[in-house]
């Protein structure tokens, strides 16, 4: 038996407008095999979820960043980067777009990333607060 995992990228009104493979899981023997997902697979999953996730809502951020401010210009893109950004779920890398300043207004610097406005951290909050939480002694979060 083989399960298909797909990712939808909808547009506001519920149209796909992409289909992204996500994972293939083949259960060779459906009755030998654990039911459901094994704890190697569902690792699996959500770290190629979270990457394609990440990819689309840092991407749409950039595109809807990459016009002036002041007179609406689109910027022209200097370069795509990558950038790694830790979660939950493992480390995902990034598409990162550095783009022109655009020239209506003076600036000390010529370019610029917008991502860098949005992962002003190098890991996701749930992950940070996962983290801290571990150094604390037990029960210290305990509401008395
Ligand atoms: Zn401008």
């Amino acid at each position: 038996m083989k399960l298909q995992v797909q990712l939808g990228v909808c547009t506001d009104d519920g149209h796909v407008e992409q289909v992204l493979e996500i994972t293939v899981l083949e259960k060779d023997d459906p009755w030998v095999e654990p039911l459901g997902l094994a704890l190697a697979e569902a690792k699996q999953l959500l770290h190629t979820r979270q990457h394609h996730l990440g990819t689309q809502q840092t991407s749409a951020y950039v595109i809807a960043h990459a016009q002036c401010d002041h007179c609406g210009a689109t910027l022209q893109r200097q370069g795509q980067h990558t950038r790694t950004f830790r979660t939950l779920f493992g480390t995902v890398t990034l598409p990162s777009s550095r783009l022109y300043y655009c020239r209506c207004q003076p600036r000390t610097t010529t370019t610029f990333r917008p991502l860098s406005a949005l992962l002003t951290e190098p890991m996701a909050p749930e992950l940070l607060f996962m983290e801290t939480k571990s150094d604390l002694p037990e029960g210290s979060c305990d509401v008395t």
